[in-house]
């Protein structure tokens, strides 16, 4: 742990962290030696790890990125939190995040990272002018700048994937409903899941093992499945699987850099004996006005919660109470939210509902069959994470429309609630890494992680 954070600080150009508390680290990690030589220590004792800033957590503030959070301490810890602390982890602090996750390049965080006064971007540390990816950037940054051995993120569409992809580590979506959502600052609940970012598919085993787990009173969607040892088939044989590779990850959007390296991790694969086989995800294309349909509908419903009268920021000057209301959220929320709480809000209001959102549910379920359809005959899925490496920061400027379609190859899964991962397969222009996205069917999860270690 004190080596953690001694990285942590010596490199706080990164912006990786947004809350750090070292003597609450070092007594957790005491605590941790003493339950080591008491013999009760559990599955990841004494193991340091940070936590993406949307868990809440009551021994460090959680903000989600937020003004509108800023110095908000919760009373209690989110599940996925209890989990890990439970199984022996000790926290090093919060990660820097696009705020309530909302983003692709950790843009939006209206947080300033330790060391700073003032919000500043996360730093990609294979080069320092781009983005880490996003929403959960500082959590990527810190597992690739060995500022943390392993992390919690989140994805919503993409937000554990395309950041690991970015930052040449790995990360794992799991099926939705496999970790609770409890204590995870809500973005878009149907869509929401959390997931460990860690060096190797082997980690991230480790970890997601802790965090799984059915938590029926907290998260009504949480899943009444046990929790598995992911671990265990990590080294099975790979002869034979069968991996899709879907037409419309490969077309005219994909850059060539990209398209190499992914293309030289799938000869690793049939190496190893698994076999690749043509499949199609005809919605692919569809995937992207569906999810800035329902994401941002979901987002306008749980966002309101923040109006300044429980908790979170409340303007100082204001007439009444619908006053007092509307300077709360005009101060609050950032330009990214405003966004998407007003389209979120158009889109279920009367008259356009049926147009929109309930449009937008009826392909979002076709998607979902398109990849059962498509696991009839294949194990796994397998492409890019994303269309490009990491960009500059900046490059998308004031152009939301290029983050969202970045967002192509990662939305698919997120709508269909299927696990999906990022592992390492190479790198493109500028010695930029390059992820290779594995998605499976529903509880495959333990099926991705062996064939990403395999790969590894
Ligand atoms: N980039 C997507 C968005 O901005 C996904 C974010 C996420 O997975 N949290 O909504």
């Amino acid at each position: 742990a004190q080596h953690f954070l001694a990285r942590a600080q010596a490199h706080q150009n990164l912006g990786a962290y947004v809350a750090v508390n070292p003597d609450i680290t070092l007594a957790q990690a005491r605590a941790q030696d003493a339950a080591i030589a008491a013999g009760t220590a559990g599955p990841l004792a004494g193991v340091p790890i940070a936590h993406k800033d949307i868990f809440v957590t009551k021994d460090f503030p959680s903000t989600a990125g937020s003004k509108m959070l800023a110095g908000y301490q919760s009373p209690f810890d989110a599940t996925v939190v209890t989990k890990l602390a439970d199984a022996g982890a000790v926290t090093l602090g919060k990660l820097n995040c696009d705020e309530f996750a909302m983003g692709s390049a950790n843009e939006n965080s209206a947080v300033a990272p330790v060391g700073f006064d003032a919000p500043a971007p996360v730093r990609n540390p294979w080069a320092t002018d781009r983005i880490p990816g996003g929403s959960s950037g500082g959590s990527a940054v810190a597992v690739a700048a060995r500022l943390a051995p392993a992390v919690t993120g989140t994805d919503t569409g993409g937000s554990i994937r395309q950041p690991a992809s970015f930052c040449g580590i790995t990360g794992i979506k799991p099926t939705y409903g496999r970790a609770s959502r409890y204590g995870m600052i809500a973005f878009a609940s149907s869509l929401d899941q959390a997931g460990p970012m860690a060096r190797s598919a082997e980690d991230c085993a480790l970890l997601l093992s802790a965090m799984c787990g059915p938590d029926p009173d907290r998260d009504s969607t949480s899943l009444d499945v046990p929790a598995e040892n992911f671990s265990a088939k990590l080294n099975d044989s790979i002869d034979g699987l069968r991996i899709g590779i879907p037409a419309e990850f490969f077309g005219e959007g994909l850059a060539p850099d990209v398209r190499a390296a992914v293309d030289g991790a799938l000869k690793e694969y049939e190496k190893l004996g698994a076999k690749l086989v043509p499949i199609s995800l005809p919605r692919t294309q569809l995937s992207i006005p569906v999810y800035y349909i329902i994401a941002p509908a979901e987002a306008s419903s749980n966002l309101s919660r923040f109006d300044g009268v429980k908790f979170g920021h409340r303007a100082k000057d204001y007439t009444d109470l619908v006053d007092m209301y509307k300077k709360t959220r005009a101060e609050g929320f950032g330009d990214e939210v405003k966004r998407r709480i007003m389209i979120g809000a158009y889109v279920l209001s009367h008259g356009y509902y049926d147009a929109y959102y309930l449009q937008a549910q009826k392909i979002r379920r076709m998607i979902a069959d398109d990849f059962q359809n498509a696991f009839k005959e294949c194990d796994v899925i397998a492409g890019p994470v994303a269309p490009t490496v990491a960009w500059k920061l900046g490059d998308h400027g004031n152009d939301p429309l290029a983050d969202y379609l970045a967002d192509i190859f990662t939305l698919p899964g997120s709508l269909a609630g299927l696990p999906g991962m990022s592992v390492p397969a190479g790198f493109g222009e500028g010695g930029l890494p390059v992820g290779l996205q594995l998605l499976g069917n529903y509880f495959q999860e333990a099926r991705l992680l062996n064939a990403a270690h395999r790969l590894q």
